[in-house]
């Protein structure tokens, strides 16, 4: 079976990342490889206590290939001042938390990063480098990611026939309706409304997702109607960043 991979990212990382990267023409600044044959990451020249790693300055920062990069780094691992960079649900025990010492096997794994010190990955329960806040959001993103694969694994689909003799899949989830038209490659889907008290559903537009398979066309499905209907902020923000990473 495909190993499904679903994450949460945080853009201003990227976003900054890329900058630095894009000012070096995607290049280790010391050994001249290019993204692609090798790892690109972006280095900070020195750490400034209190920044978040996208507020510095570019000039403080370098690309380095993942080898070079390692070389920079002194052999003491920082035990503050980490932030969590993106979380992937691996669909299974398929990652390893990377803190010394445990090396347990992980299904949600964690991308933590230091200015001073580099990348590094680790599970949910060994998150505790983290700030308080990055701990919550991290627990906030994990039950996020927990509910789509439920929803992904669990839910029961019908098919339907269009007015026209076309035929769908379809389910509820809350009263609302999900609806997958097309086939492999060439899905699009749509979400039906129902406002309380009220017997009809509200169709929105028709959104294509194409070179999906059928799994992920249910994950967008859920994430784009889960979104719609949150009343909880962060998960409303979780959802919207995840359909905007996975949508394209
Ligand atoms: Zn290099
Ligand atoms: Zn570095
Ligand atoms: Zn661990």
């Amino acid at each position: 079976m495909e190993q499904r991979k679903r994450a949460y990212y945080n853009d201003n990382w990227f976003n900054f990342s890329d900058a630095v990267q894009h000012r070096d023409n995607y290049r280790c600044v010391k050994c001249g490889r290019r993204k692609g044959e090798i790892i690109l990451q972006t280095h900070h020249k020195k750490y400034r206590k209190g920044l978040e790693p996208w507020e510095y300055p570019l000039s403080d920062c370098i690309s380095l290939c993942k080898g070079c990069h390692a070389k920079e780094h002194n052999l003491i691992e920082p035990s503050d001042g980490w932030t969590l960079i993106s979380i992937d649900d691996l669909g299974g025990l398929y990652g390893t938390c990377e803190k010394r010492g445990c090396g347990n096997e992980i299904r949600y794994e964690h991308l933590i990063y230091h200015p001073n010190w580099g990348y590094k990955t680790v599970g949910s329960t060994c998150v505790e480098y983290l700030t308080q806040e990055d701990q919550y959001l991290s627990s906030e993103v994990v039950k996020t990611l927990r509910k789509i694969s439920d929803f992904v694994q669990n839910t029961y689909w019908e098919v339907g026939t269009t007015k026209k003799g076309n035929r769908y899949l379809y389910t509820t989830h809350l009263y609302h309706e999900i609806r997958i038209y097309g086939k492999e490659n060439y899905y699009s889907f749509q979400i039906a409304l129902k406002q309380k008290g009220v017997r009809w559903f509200e169709f929105g537009e028709f959104i294509p997702a194409k070179n999906k398979t059928l799994d992920q066309v249910k994950e967008l499905g859920f994430i784009f109607l889960k979104e719609k209907i949150t009343e909880n902020y962060e998960e409303k923000e979780i959802l919207r960043n995840m359909y905007k990473k996975i949508k394209p």
